[in-house]
């Protein structure tokens, strides 16, 4: 049985990062699983089952393995799928120098995708923060700076309606506090996690205010 696992993403970019590549990637194709949705996902008691389900799928189309070389789950992990060195089967005509990306989910807003029937799932929370920081990783790692949504090369509505280009980019611009972020890990203040726009706890303040006027 093909097998499928899971990583976070700082694990599966290490992967990435690891393996040599001997195809030109210059573009990162982003997609939504549509079916299964994340209620479906959530709900199914063995999740590789689910990776699998797609799999089998594609196989049945007749191509040489599951289509995409990454899924998105809703809890923040990335799936492993096909070989980063083959070519996805993303988008026709445009798979040759593409990465291609799964959201898994229904991202089309009700009434406006052209399966409105199924109701519509969230980008958000942990989902939406390993998908940021999974395209940003392979911007990188492949040294490019280009996202392709699919139905900008097609007229689908993939990966989902609800996901506005233009909002989706700004996501990945660093945020205004990178830099005070970058220059108090370098002088030593450790902060751990990059979550600029959570609230400041009162405890945190004040550890945050002794190390500034009397280091312990
Ligand atoms: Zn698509």
């Amino acid at each position: 049985m093909r097998k499928f696992k899971a990583y976070s993403v700082e694990e599966y970019l290490k992967i990435i990062k690891a393996k040599s590549i001997n195809r030109k990637i210059i573009e990162i194709h982003l997609h939504h699983t549509w079916k299964p949705t994340k209620q479906q996902y959530l709900k199914s008691e063995n999740k590789e089952l689910v990776i699998f389900g797609m799999y089998k799928y594609h196989i049945s189309l007749g191509w040489i393995d599951i289509a995409q070389h990454a899924t998105i789950s809703p809890d923040g992990f990335i799936w492993s799928g096909r070989d980063i060195n083959l070519e996805p089967a993303s988008i026709k005509g445009h798979n040759e120098n593409a990465f291609a990306i799964e959201i898994l989910g229904n991202f089309d807003i009700e009434g406006t995708g052209e399966y409105n029937d199924m109701g519509y799932d969230e980008l958000e929370g942990l989902q939406l923060q390993s998908t940021i920081e999974l395209i940003k990783g392979l911007f990188e790692i492949f040294d490019t700076e280009r996202l392709v949504f699919h139905n900008e090369y097609s007229n689908k509505t993939c990966p989902g309606t609800s996901i506005e280009k233009g909002k989706f980019l700004r996501l990945l611009k660093p945020h205004w506090a990178e830099k005070y972020f970058v220059n108090l890990n370098r002088k030593g203040i450790v902060i751990h996690e990059r979550r600029f726009d959570d609230p400041l706890k009162r405890g945190e303040f004040f550890a945050v205010l002794n190390q500034y006027l009397k280091p312990e």
